[in-house]
C-alpha cells in the first residue's frame, strides 16, 4: 500500500515499497533536496531519499516526474516552502554529477 496521508511538516516523502531507484526525481531537483542511497533490499540496490528538507521549494517537479507514484510534495497551501538558494542550486549540481548521491564531505 503506497502512502496516502501526507506526514506532518514534511516537504516532500518517498513511499519506499514503490521506489524503483530510476534516479529521476534527483535528477530534476533543482535545490539538491533528493539524493539517492545504498539499499540492499531494493530493486536496484539503492532508494531515494530526502536529505535537505529544508531546502525544497515545492516545485514538484520530483512527483510529476516519478514513473513510479513513489514520491510526493506537500501541498503549498500546508507547508511554506524554502526560496530557491546558491547553496542549494550548487548542491544540486554536486549530486547530479557524483551518479545522483552526495559527495563524501
Ligand atoms: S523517480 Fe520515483 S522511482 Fe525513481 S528514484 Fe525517484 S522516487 Fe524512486
Ligand atoms: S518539490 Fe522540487 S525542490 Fe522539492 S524535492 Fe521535489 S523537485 Fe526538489
Amino acid at each position: 500500500m503506497g502512502i496516502k496521508q501526507a506526514p506532518k511538516n514534511t516537504p516532500v516523502w518517498v513511499d519506499e515499497t514503490r521506489c524503483k531507484a530510476c534516479d529521476m526525481c534527483v535528477s530534476v531537483c533543482p535545490a539538491g533536496v533528493l539524493s539517492m542511497r545504498y539499499d540492499a533490499s531494493s530493486t536496484l540496490g539503492a532508494m531515494a531519499s530526502v536529505v535537505y528538507e529544508d531546502s525544497c521549494i515545492g516545485c514538484t517537479d520530483c512527483e510529476l516526474s516519478c514513473p513510479d507514484f513513489a514520491i510526493f510534495v506537500a501541498d503549498k497551501k500546508e507547508f511554506k516552502f524554502a526560496k530557491l538558494t546558491t547553496e542549494a542550486k550548487e548542491r544540486s549540481v554536486a549530486i547530479k554529477n557524483n551518479n545522483y548521491r552526495i559527495p563524501k564531505a
